[in-house]
């Protein structure tokens, strides 16, 4: 479209010569025809384009036309006045056509058609831009409409909404700030008072005449002008309106958190209007071409007699069935006797045969024409059936997965197909347990967190972890996690803190043992000397029972029923397809045997990430690591070290073995020591009592391991390059237990990882212990195994040192949680405490945390990626922080060229899948 660019006023004549030229502005459909189709949706926005996809395919929609996205862009720069000169013609011909369709006529005082009049933008924007509904109605026209459909009730209550809609929209009568009221509202509140009557429901016919006089009388009074009253006049204030409010401020606000460029414009969608309330001819549902929560090949819905759309979704009166089939399961969960049924609750293919016969017609003839499952919308006035809408619906993930297999194997689409059909995270309702869906229909939400780790939790509040197996089913709620509270985190059903974001301890850990948390929920007060639970004023004690929805970060009063999730048929189905397409690999971020052999059955290729530290907090461990920390000597280190030693190759062994044959990288020691040490005073005393020094010897070596900032203080290979002797024991345990496992004919296959090195001397002098203990434990057990020594990059100087690391390093893992923290210097402990109103304002759009950040932290794993392979080529490279597991940050590591992501044992369906639909998008 050309923009002209020059002073609109004195060029008038060769701007309206230039318009008359140009393409058509207005795009008919109705009467199973259709001037554009469904690829259309830019200039005919989403709407309009899909609304002559089905006209022209042979579906009743009542008939209307598109004025384009292009007259939007031209009214912006040219204004009103032009455009409606440029486009009058058309819409007045296209008028005349849904005239000829619906057999009456806009504006006619005896036969007349009201119409709609909707905003339609190429991407569907929700209640961003404007509609007005039963346009063309006048004081005359009601009239008509009252004896046309012998209903004066009905006539009278649409001019009042239309006046009202009209007044809003076009008008500009809407309240202005949050503390005015809508002044149509107000006068109908003055009436119910008057009336002494509560609901809209309630007016009588002299009532809404009443109203239409009142609100007429408001406009003059607001506006200065009165309520035009011809037909054409009302639709161009529309249009214009709509056009308008491309430019409203929630549509603007809306194009910005999207990245919508404003030159899209809106197209305007102009309909005439269908009543399904016209009488007991009449009616109003909504269908499904499948069942959209457990995917089931049956034709389902709802609709009701004299009603319109929202009375279905409103909820007062009890919709009735579609299919006999449907309304007989209905009647049997309700108890309801089929001859009851039957006579007071009929299906529509019972109560209007042929009515169902054609829209079960038209449902099978959309559901084969997008090869998807459809919601669809329809309405009968007087014994005509419309359809309003379609489009592919909603789902459950357990419908998701089926319908894709169904339709894979219906060939209604190809394997490729199928696997773009699933929503990766979607898969995440598949695999932890659920809560009850009509439990959750009663279920009080109290506060709301973040979703930091999936499923469904259910227990009675405790503050502390060593009492999380004070009642059967516990929900442990923190201020925030720390390693001590690794085992009451265990045993507790759900995690609840009130700080830290989706990779805090406590978010990190729960999805590492696939436990339902909800993390950073700043409404929560926790009071631990009272052992109470505060929200919004409202007090909770130790022993209430709460509920968890790690999926959504809902919290929840009481207890809310679960259910275990079923494994079906078709979710392994589509977990075969995805290794027929998925070229990068997915392995496990794993601690333990229990969740490597979980992720190993879940198809993980490998553990590519296994923390040392958290196998240390175990009871039995967490002793000899305290007194390895709290040691003044190496001597007392070593011998510390010596009794960890066993216990750290057996927990190898265990993994190993579970993980046979495939990869496994164990990283060395990463956490700050005062982790380890206790900090309340009783088990300080106890720790004293057992070591057999006094309590003032720990506090002040717990004092001495404080530091202003641990997350980069004495952490990551810091430790094993100041205290060798750690490293060297963690090689020991890895490379016996390897051999141990060798003698029993078990391959394992380690891969040793140094974490958070800035300088390529950091690793060079770990290698160096690593190798030299390695070959030690060879010459001793005269057998030698297979293993690599790699590092994390985590530290943004590794990203930009990567080729002269990777001259040393036998592969490159990226730790984007701690690349993360350091790239956006935002404290992963700390930023739940502002990341909040970051996401509200807008400042950021996704959680760092958890979706990686393509264009900033992403420039330093491409840059890493990239350099390390300038040196060696095929270095082998993989992620194992959280977003391992983020479907658009795994296409992302497809897309650097990475061998494999790593993720949580129960992520590692959802990265497999990711996986693969990458690869798919690249074949495109
Ligand atoms: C990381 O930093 O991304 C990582 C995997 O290590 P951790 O989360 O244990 O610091
Ligand atoms: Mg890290």
């Amino acid at each position: 479209m050309p923009i002209l660019n020059f002073d609109v006023k004195t060029n008038r004549h060769l701007i309206m010569a230039t318009l008359a030229e140009i393409k058509a502005r207005v795009y008919k459909f109705g009467n199973k025809t259709a001037d554009g189709n469904s690829k259309m949706k830019n200039l005919l926005g989403g709407k309009g384009a899909n609304l002559a996809e089905m006209s022209s395919i042979g579906i009743p929609v009542p008939p209307g036309f598109t004025i384009t996205t292009e007259v939007c862009t031209e009214y912006n720069e040219l204004g009103k006045e032009i455009v409606i000169n440029a486009i009058t013609e058309e819409v007045e011909s296209s008028m005349e056509t849904i005239e000829n369709t619906m057999g009456a006529k806009f504006g006619d005082k005896e036969n007349p058609l009201l119409i709609s009049v909707r905003s339609g933008a190429r991407v569907s924007m929700p209640g961003m831009m404007d509609t007005v509904l039963n346009l063309g109605l006048n004081d005359k026209v009601v009239l008509g409409l009252a004896k046309k459909t012998k209903n004066e009730r009905f006539a009278w209550d649409s001019y009042r909404r239309f006046i009202q809609m009209y007044g809003g929209v076009v008008l500009g009568m809407k309240p202005k700030t949050k503390e005015d009221i809508d002044p149509f509202e107000e006068i109908m509140e003055h009436l119910k008072d008057k009336r002494n009557i509560q609901l809209d429901t309630d007016f009588t016919v002299q009532d809404l005449k009443d109203l239409v006089y009142d609100f007429k009388d408001a406009v003059k009074k607001q506006t200065g002008h009165d309520f035009p009253t011809n037909p054409w006049d009302q639709l161009w204030g529309a249009v214009m309106a709509v056009f308008d409010s491309w430019n409203g401020n929630r549509a603007i606000y809306y194009r910005k958190m999207h990245g919508y460029p404003a030159d899209w414009g809106t197209a305007v969608n102009v309909q005439a209007m269908v009543y399904g309330n016209m009488g007991e001819n009449s009616g109003t549902g909504v269908c499904f071409t499948r069942d959209a929560g457990t995917g089931e090949n049956v034709f389902n819905g709802e609709y009701l007699i004299n009603a319109q759309g929202e009375d279905v979704v409103a909820g007062v009166r009890t919709p009735q069935q579609i299919t006999k089939l449907g309304s007989q399961r209905w009647a049997e969960l309700a108890k309801v006797e089929e001859a009851d049924r039957a006579e007071n609750y009929p299906s529509l293919e019972e109560l209007m045969p042929s009515i169902y016969k054609e829209l079960d017609e038209y449902q099978k003839k959309l559901e084969k024409h997008y090869s998807d499952m459809q919601d669809m919308e329809f309405t009968m006035q007087n014994g005509k059936l419309w359809i309003l809408q379609t489009r592919n619906g909603k789902r459950t993930g357990a419908a998701m997965v089926k319908i894709a297999i169904d339709l894979l194997k219906e060939g209604a689409i190809d394997e490729k197909e199928a696997l773009l059909r699933i929503e990766p995270n979607k898969l995440e309702e598949l695999l932890h347990p659920v809560f009850d869906t009509n439990a959750l229909k009663r279920a009080h939400v109290i506060a709301q967190g973040l979703p930091a780790s999936p499923g469904a939790a259910t227990g009675k509040l405790v503050f502390f972890a060593d009492e999380a197996d004070k009642y059967k089913y516990t929900i442990l709620t923190r201020i925030e996690t720390s390693p001590e509270d690794l085992e009451g985190m265990n045993i507790a059903k759900g995690i609840l803190t009130a700080r830290g974001g989706m990779t805090s301890h406590a978010a990190v850990v729960a999805r590492g043992m696939g436990k339902c948390c909800v993390s950073g929920a700043g409404a929560l007060k926790i009071d631990y000397k009272n052992r109470i639970l505060r929200v919004d004023g409202k007090v909770y004690h130790e022993g209430d029972w709460i509920s968890l929805n790690g999926s959504t970060g809902n919290i929840i009063e009481g207890k809310v029923a679960t259910m275990e999730p079923e494994l079906s048929g078709e979710f392994g189905e589509i977990m075969e397809l995805t290794n027929k397409y998925a070229t990068m690999q997915v392995r496990t971020n794993a601690d333990t045997p229990k969740d490597a052999k979980i992720a190993r059955n879940f198809g993980a290729q490998g553990i590519g990430l296994t923390r040392t530290e958290h196998m240390f907090f175990q009871v039995d461990r967490i002793r000899a690591m305290r007194e390895m920390i709290l040691a003044d000597t190496i001597k007392g280190r070593k011998h510390a070290l010596e009794d960890l030693l066993p216990m750290q190759r057996s927990d190898f062994e265990g993994i190993f073995e579970a993980m046979q044959g495939l990869p496994v990288t164990v990283r060395l020691l990463d956490p700050p020591l005062h982790e380890f040490v206790p900090h309340q005073l009783a088990t300080q005393r106890e720790l004293a009592d057992d070591m057999h020094i006094s309590l003032s010897a720990v506090k002040n070596k717990v004092a001495e391991l404080e530091e202003f900032n641990p997350m980069l203080g004495h952490r990551g290979c810091r430790l094993g390059n100041t205290y060798p002797e750690i490293t060297e024991m963690q090689t020991r345990a890895i490379i016996e237990a390897a051999l141990n496992l060798k003698e029993k004919g078990i391959e394992a296959k380690p891969e040793i990882m140094v974490p958070l090195i800035g300088t390529v001397n950091e690793f060079i002098e770990q290698e160096k212990i690593i190798r030299s203990t390695a070959n030690q434990v060879f010459k001793e057990r005269n057998d030698t195994i297979e293993y690599l020594v790699g590092t994390m990059i985590e530290i943004p100087r590794a990203a930009l040192m990567a080729d002269k690391i990777a001259e040393h390093a036998d592969f490159f893992s990226f730790g984007t949680n701690d690349l993360t923290q350091m790239a956006f210097g935002y404290s992963r402990d700390d930023a739940g405490k502002f990341l909040q109103v970051y996401l509200e304002k807008g400042i950021l759009t996704v959680d760092p945390f958890e979706v990686l950040d393509q264009e900033g932290v992403g420039q330093l794993v491409i840059m890493g990626t990239e350099r390390g392979r300038s040196t060696k080529p095929d270095l082998k490279v993989g992620i194992c922080g959280e977003h391992g597991g983020e479907p658009s940050s795994v296409e992302f590591c497809y897309k650097t060229g990475m061998n494999y992501v790593s993720c949580s044992p129960f992520r590692v369906p959802i990265a497999r899948l990711a996986s693969a639909q990458a690869a798919i998008k690249d074949m495109a």
